[in-house]
């Protein structure tokens, strides 16, 4: 009745015809349509975006093809050596130019990983990372693989895989709950400062870091962990030490 009329031209000049009291009800209803309406195409678009946030990876763990040639262009621009055979591997870690991931209290190496080694700054990156993984999620941080010859890449790997430098390292991702989405914020974080570029793979599941730090530089991660959690860790350790 009213609200239809009023949509149309015609209706808007008989409405203007109207006494004054059926124009005031007209304009509250009119009113009325106009405050539902932006109010229920804001709720579309909250909604998906929420259940995405939730759910899945953050964007800048998504991976996609410029993410992959941002790690072997960094790989490119510092000189860094693709190391072709497990040979090659034995020399890099002759000459130091890569360091044996050996984990601590802190990280640890599942038996897959074929070449526990990596370039010195990805194993700081390790070393200061898994810290603040196990304050907040409770467990060792675990390295699933680092430096890979590119001989011995798996078969559905990507030709620009930055794994045979070892600047990468891929860690286990945890299952769904407070520690993954730490990780994520925390990844998210890392890749927005421009210190590692992270993709959470889905086959096989699985967390590709490559650490974004030039040859010689220091790793220095910022604190990402709660002040809260941080404070009961600390108490727990002080504990455990008693
Ligand atoms: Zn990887």
């Amino acid at each position: 009745m009213g609200a239809v009329t009023l949509l149309t031209a015609r209706g808007i000049v008989s409405a203007i015809d109207m006494r004054m009291t059926r124009l005031r009800t007209a304009l509250l209803v009119l009113a009325g349509i106009l405050v539902i309406v932006p109010s229920a195409h804001a709720q579309r678009g909250k909604k998906p975006s929420a259940r995405v946030q939730r759910n899945s990876r953050p964007l800048e763990l998504r991976g996609s093809k410029e993410s992959v040639e941002k790690m072997y262009d960094f790989a490119q621009s510092n000189h860094l050596p693709f190391y072709l055979s497990p040979t090659n591997v034995s020399d890099a870690v002759a000459q130091q130019k890569l360091v044996p991931l050996t984990g601590d209290a802190t990280y640890e190496l599942t038996r897959g990983v074929g070449y526990s080694y990596a370039t010195p700054e990805a194993r700081q990156f390790v070393q200061a990372f898994a810290p603040q993984y196990l304050a907040v999620c409770g467990t060792p941080l675990t390295v699933t693989s680092a430096a890979r010859p590119v001989t011995r890449q798996p078969r559905n790997a990507n030709p620009h895989s930055v794994h045979p430098t070892g600047i990468a390292v891929d860690l286990r991702r945890p299952a769904a709950g407070p520690c993954l989405t730490w990780v994520r914020s925390a990844l998210a974080e890392l890749e927005n400062k421009g210190i590692i570029e992270a993709t959470e793979e889905r086959r096989p599941v699985h967390l590709h870091i490559a650490v974004l730090v030039r040859p010689g530089e220091p790793v220095v991660l910022p604190q990402m962990v709660p002040a809260m959690t941080a404070a009961r860790s600390a108490l727990s350790v002080m504990n455990s030490t008693r």
